[in-house]
């Protein structure tokens, strides 16, 4: 496996461990994932299993969390993401979107109510902020919480949203209507009168993953099922989280890549031998193992800042940036080894590449991660 820079040194023993029953699950699960991946499906016998390894939300502790360090939570990300993008952003969102927030945010009954079920995969959770007319600029959001005795009202509509057809409770974000129009998260119950959630199909990309639309036709939400955070601080916070695990989870895709790559260069004869001995693969193949090990330095080190209590969103957007773009770029020169068999399903780097315009879009554009560093260098906001 693709370490070069011999990164493994610096894990500690218990951080080993992780990596490798993580890798192992990945390998297990990976044919039957991508079975699901052709019938645009996920295994759902799965999200209990993703539980009971520890890994939603692994760095944050108590409520049956694992209590890892950040490095094992990146790691765990890293191995699910070499198997397949859907299988990643299961544990994305219900431990970076939904439990992290509920950890970070909720009061003590909202955590003993949700925070158990979650981390053991009983509940699965979705995070609603997208909405049809607002994606890139979610602060412009229109759905809104109207008072109503000693709850809210919720009227608006939400849309790619990761799980929302297979969810328990919906984190939808939403302006407070009576206040002072400040952004509020409520936890929805799927089940609420009023709550719609229709699948997107047809994706061509993140297939082994099921989203959907939200529609909140006056839903009633108890007071006691709303977060303590006010302002778009609470949904941004969340995506932090969840970009730092997109970051270590693109290397692990595009590992992935590489790794089938350099196994077909060396089996693929062409001309008398193999076609690992032409330098134009070789070069293909020495940038591709420099990107990676690039992305992973990144990826290691944004976690020693994040353990450290000093990482900044900007540098977050950094690595994502960077690193959901080498697997992009790497996915597609892998696929461009493999020849025509790199298009079909029995190789990995046209599905991964494929998947990558998902992850390119979501939590934040490769393009709104641009302007976020250019703001950060300038100090001159150039979004509007
Ligand atoms: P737009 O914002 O309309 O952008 C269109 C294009 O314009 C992009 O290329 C963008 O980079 C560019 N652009 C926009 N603004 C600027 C600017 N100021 N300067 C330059 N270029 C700009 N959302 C959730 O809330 N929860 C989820 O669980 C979730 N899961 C998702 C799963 C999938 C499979 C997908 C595809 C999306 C998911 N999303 C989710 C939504 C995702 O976060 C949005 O798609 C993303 O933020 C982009 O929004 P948009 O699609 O409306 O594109």
């Amino acid at each position: 496996m693709l370490d070069y820079l011999d990164m493994d040194q610096t894990l500690t023993a218990e951080e080993r461990m992780v990596r490798n029953t993580a890798r192992d699950f990945a390998d297990a699960v990976r044919e039957d994932f991508v079975d699901h991946y052709r019938a645009g499906s996920f295994p759902m016998d799965l999200i209990p299993e993703l539980g009971d390894l520890g890994f939603y939300a692994p760095h944050l502790e108590g409520y049956g969390l694992a209590g890892t360090t950040d490095t094992a939570y990146g790691l765990v990300m890293q191995e699910l993401e070499a198997c397949d993008s859907g299988l990643r952003s299961m544990a994305s969102v219900q431990g970076a979107l939904v439990i992290y927030p509920i950890h970070e945010f909720g009061t003590e009954a909202q955590r003993e109510r949700w925070l158990p079920a979650l981390a053991a995969g009983e509940s699965v959770g979705a995070f609603a902020l997208t909405e049809p007319a607002h994606g890139s600029n979610p602060s412009g959001m229109e759905t809104r919480a109207v008072e109503d005795g000693d709850g809210y009202r919720l009227h608006g509509s939400k849309t790619w949203i990761t799980n929302a057809p297979i969810a328990d409770v919906i984190l939808v974000w939403a302006r407070d209507a009576d206040g002072d129009g400040d952004v509020r998260g409520f936890l929805v119950e799927s089940d609420t009168d009023g709550v719609t959630t229709d699948e997107i199909g047809d994706k061509l990309s993140m297939r082994a993953s099921i989203t959907g639309e939200v529609g909140l036709n006056g839903a009633w939400v108890p007071e006691e099922s709303v977060l303590a955070v006010e302002g778009m601080k609470g949904p941004l916070s969340c995506l932090t989280q969840a970009r730092f695990g997109i970051a270590w989870g693109a290397v692990g895709a595009a590992r992935d890549c590489y790794e089938t790559a350099l196994a077909y260069a060396n089996d693929r004869d062409q001309f008398g031998g193999p076609i690992a001995r032409f330098q134009l693969q070789q070069r293909k193949l020495a940038e591709m193992a420099t990107q990676i090990s690039l992305a992973q330095l990144l990826a290691h080190r944004l976690a020693d800042l994040k353990a450290a209590g000093d990482l900044r969103p900007g540098q977050v957007s950094m690595a994502k940036r960077n690193n959901v773009r080498v697997a992009r770029d790497q996915a597609r020169v892998a696929r461009e080894m493999l020849g025509g068999n790199g298009i079909t399903g029995d190789y990995s780097p046209m599905r991964h590449m494929a998947n990558m315009e998902t992850v390119y879009t979501y939590e934040g554009t490769h393009d709104i991660h641009t302007l976020i560093l250019g703001h950060d260098l300038t100090g001159i906001p150039a979004f509007e």
